[in-house]
Order: C-alpha cells, then sequence, then structure tokens
C-alpha cells in the first residue's frame, strides 16, 4: 500500500524553522512536475508559484495547516487498520496523539494549543461515532501516485482515501478540515478531486465510481458521481499550467489572499506600502513576546522544582 506524502504538504519546524525545500520543478524526462497544490498556486497567482517552486522562498508553519496534517496522520492509521476489528474512540485518539503535529502551534500560548487539540479531539470522536457502510473497505491509505500527462508534466499527490465496495467499485475520499463544506456543485467542480479519479485510474486501472470530499469537522460528507466530474477539463489545466510554466509566465495577480501570502513583504503588488515591514517587525516582535513569556514560566517552574527537592533534602539553592 503506497504510503508516500507529498513533500510540500508537510510543513516542518520548530520555531523560527522554515519549510524543506519543495521538489524539484522538472523531473528526469524534463516533464514539469505538478501537484494539485501547484497547480492551485499557480492559477491563485503565478508569481507566488514563482517565489515558492522557483525561487525557492521558505514558508512558515501555521496553526490551520498543522491541525490538517494531525488529523490526516489520526485517520490514515484509523483507516489502516484491517478489519474485522475497528480501532476504538481511545486507540483513534491515541493516533492523533501520536501525529499531532506541534510546530504550527508553537507561538501560541499553551492554552489555544490546548484549545486546538481539544478541537481535534472532539473532531475525531464524532467521526468514529459515525455509521459505516456495511459494504465498504478501504482499499489504500495515502495512495502516493504520479500520472504522466504527454511528455509535458507528471502530476503527484497522494489520495487520502480508496474504498472499495462490494462489486468492486472504487471510491474516492479526500479530507478538509475546512470549518464549512462545499456545497455539491463546488465538489463536483473540483480540479482536486478530478486529478485524483485520474490517478485512481492510474493506479488501479479503473476511473472511481464516487469521489468525494470529508469535511471533518463539521462532519460532513459530500460525495458526486464520477459523471459529474469534468476530466478533460483537469487534463486541460495541468496541460495549460505546464506550458505557462514553462514558458516563465510569472504574472502578480493580486487577489484576497494576499494578506495570509509568505511572500507579501517582497512581492512588487505590495512594493513601497511600507506597512508590510510595520507589519512584519510587529508580528516577530509579538512572537519573541510569546517565546519570552514561556521561556520565563518554564524558568519559573524550574525554579520551583528545584526549591522544592533542595528543601526535601535540607539544602541551600
Ligand atoms: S502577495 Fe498576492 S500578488 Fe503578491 S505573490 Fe502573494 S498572492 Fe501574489
Amino acid at each position: 500500500m503506497p504510503r508516500l506524502l507529498e513533500v510540500e504538504a508537510a510543513p516542518p519546524g520548530a520555531f523560527g524553522e522554515l519549510e524543506p525545500t519543495a521538489p524539484p520543478l522538472t523531473d528526469a524526462q524534463g516533464r514539469i512536475r505538478l501537484s494539485f497544490s501547484r497547480i492551485d498556486t499557480y492559477r491563485t497567482c503565478p508569481r507566488k508559484f514563482r517565489f515558492r517552486y522557483v525561487d525557492r522562498l521558505p514558508t512558515l508553519p501555521s496553526p490551520h495547516l498543522s491541525f490538517g496534517t494531525s488529523i490526516h496522520g489520526a485517520l490514515e492509521a484509523f483507516h489502516d487498520r484491517k478489519l474485522p476489528e475497528q480501532p476504538t474512540e481511545d486507540e483513534l485518539l491515541g493516533f492523533l496523539f501520536e501525529a499531532w503535529d506541534t510546530r504550527g502551534f508553537e507561538e501560541l500560548p499553551r492554552q489555544e494549543q490546548l484549545a486546538y487539540y481539544r478541537h481535534a479531539q472532539q473532531v475525531l470522536r464524532r467521526y468514529h461515532a459515525r455509521p459505516w457502510p456495511a459494504d465498504r473497505t478501504t482499499a489504500a491509505t495515502e495512495a502516493w501516485f504520479e500520472v504522466p500527462f504527454a511528455y509535458e508534466a507528471v502530476v503527484v499527490g497522494s489520495i487520502d482515501r480508496v474504498d472499495v465496495d462490494a462489486d468492486g467499485g472504487l471510491h474516492v475520499v479526500d479530507y478538509k478540515t475546512n470549518r464549512k463544506a462545499r456545497s455539491r456543485a463546488e465538489v463536483a467542480s473540483s480540479l482536486q478531486l478530478a486529478l485524483y479519479a485520474l490517478a485512481c485510474q492510474h493506479l488501479y486501472g479503473s476511473l472511481p465510481r464516487t469521489v468525494a470530499l470529508d469535511f471533518v469537522v463539521p462532519g460532513l460528507t459530500v460525495t458526486v458521481p464520477l459523471d459529474d466530474l469534468d476530466l478533460d477539463a483537469a487534463r486541460e489545466a495541468v496541460l495549460v499550467t505546464a506550458a505557462a510554466i514553462r514558458a516563465e509566465r510569472f504574472e502578480t495577480l493580486p487577489n484576497r489572499l494576499c494578506d495570509w501570502c509568505d511572500h507579501r513583504t517582497v512581492c512588487p503588488a505590495w512594493e513601497g506600502e511600507g506597512d508590510d515591514a510595520f507589519g512584519a517587525a510587529v508580528a516577530t516582535a509579538a512572537q519573541l513576546r510569546r517565546r519570552l513569556h514561556r521561556e520565563v514560566q518554564q524558568l519559573r517552574e524550574l525554579e520551583a522544582g528545584v526549591a522544592r527537592i533542595a528543601a526535601e533534602r535540607g539544602l541551600d539553592t
């Protein structure tokens, strides 16, 4: 069973550590190496794609990413267990403990970190309580794929889960940790799911019967049949994106996500605004204050512990 993870999907890092270098932009055959997230980034803003995958500027971990990584890790372990015995709720929470990715939370006060962890536990308890279709079994989790598109591109990634039904039909499931579920029409137009359907065909020799986004936070799975997907549009999106990257077309497209872009301070669209440098300084100062606060607390706890032990032994500190 394939279990590799796409490197760019796994942000690392203790405080101040940055994401590891992304995989190369082309493979050994000269094909543009894409993933859903790379295509999505290019379509959102080609300049952002360049900053991230050509210039290799680092990105920082975030609570949202680490929360998603942790939930994915726990669910992967949960569905990896072979039937007939499904893991208990306690076991699922144990998987969460093992998979918990602290990197995006390290700058948060302890109470906020705990709130994220408790929220994740609550989400997984609800997940565990769901009724499961009796005629489905898990065929693969984190199914790694590398799908070639002519000599132009190769799309890589991993499908969160592939189920098989009693008739041998395949069903693709991707977990989402957004707070709100998307509509059926949005799911049907998902480029990611269309690419996963093509990947399923490449891996197992047949297209899936259904594809689904499982919004684990609200606890809602939105499933659409294969016929609702536009696979030709997905193939076209891959080839058009690969051609544009090969032609080095990296125009700047300001958009509603610019405020969360890791590269805004170096982006020409925001040059001379001044606010960015100031905003970055304020954010860094806040991070340093939180770190200092945490370390002072640790120091006090340590001093109190040392004093306690010294008193028990009749020693001076
Ligand atoms: S700040 Fe906005 S316009 Fe600039 S690179 Fe990022 S997403 Fe693109």
